[in-house]
């Protein structure tokens, strides 16, 4: 069986396809249940194996993505410990990531996105489990970004030249530009910021996460993952903003800024140069 069977095959079977996706998708976000957890504590990813809070270790048909969560109810087996909404919920988003990418991306950028979604899902579930998002995945990003233009210098739209090294020059290009415009918009950004609040507006983890957007969707990209996601941001922060409003307390919940802009960059990856068209149309009405 060669790649053009199976893409054939694919093809055929849509609806088997996606739910190969899905199930791949729903492994890796797995794995990413354990970057999670792990890495923002220092601990290896890979070493020990998977193991309940009480130090039993956990049987393999319990770790079984989404089911053995189900099958479980979400208590542990050893100790009946309740185990995190948080670990079904991160294998069903990076399974729905996966199903979104082979039905929506032309299978180049598809393949991308199997790396960019998940260290993007990784970024987001640190910062919402534990405020504190590890370096390692983050330079992952603008690393693998890089690389990526490239590699697929297609993500970049940079297909125009009949040289094949002059596109994955280009996009190269596009992918440094993007992460220089990530770096500088964040950077001053959170100095005006700084000093107009009296204390730091934003991490050091969000000049880099917008840094690896932009190297991933270029310049434009990394503008919308800051714009677009300060938008995503407020509207998630707005029910307690109104609540303590309401009840003329201080708001005290902090704007979930390195998920709304995981959220704004996944949004780009998936349909950028539409939303850029979109924007050009609503500015010349
Ligand atoms: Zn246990």
């Amino acid at each position: 069986m060669t790649l053009a069977d199976l893409r054939n095959f694919a093809q055929l079977h849509p609806g088997f396809a996606a739910l190969t996706a899905g199930a791949f998708g729903a492994c890796v976000g797995s794995f990413l249940n354990v970057c999670i957890h792990r890495l923002p504590k220092g601990v290896s990813i890979v070493t020990p194996g998977s193991h309940c809070a009480c130090g039993q270790p956990i049987p393999f048909w319990y770790n079984i993505p989404l089911f053995g969560w189900l099958t479980l109810r979400g208590r542990a087996k050893c100790c009946g410990a309740s185990i995190s909404v948080r670990y079904p919920l991160v294998e069903l988003t990076t399974a729905l990531l996966f199903v979104a990418a082979w039905s929506f991306l032309p299978p180049a950028k598809a393949a991308v996105a199997c790396v960019y979604l998940p260290l993007l899902v990784v970024l987001a579930g640190c910062d919402l489990d534990d405020m504190m998002v590890p370096d390692a995945p983050n330079f992952a990003l603008v690393g693998t970004g890089l690389i990526a233009a490239m590699l697929v210098p297609s993500i970049h739209g940079e297909t125009g030249h009949t040289i094949e090294a002059v596109n994955r020059f280009r996009a190269l290009m596009d992918a440094l530009l993007g992460v220089a415009a990530g770096t500088a918009l964040v950077w001053w950004i959170r100095t005006i910021g700084t000093v107009l609040a009296g204390r730091e507006a934003m991490g050091e983890a969000d000049i880099i996460l917008c840094a690896g957007v932009g190297a991933y969707c270029g310049w434009q990209g990394a503008v919308f993952c800051l714009f677009g996601g300060s938008v995503v941001g407020v509207i998630t922060a707005l029910p307690g903003l109104i609540q303590a409003k309401l009840k003329g307390e201080e708001y005290e919940g902090v704007v979930p800024f390195v998920p709304s802009m995981a959220v704004a960059g996944a949004v780009w990856f998936f349909r950028g140069p539409e939303l850029v068209t979109l924007w050009q149309n609503w500015a010349a009405s």
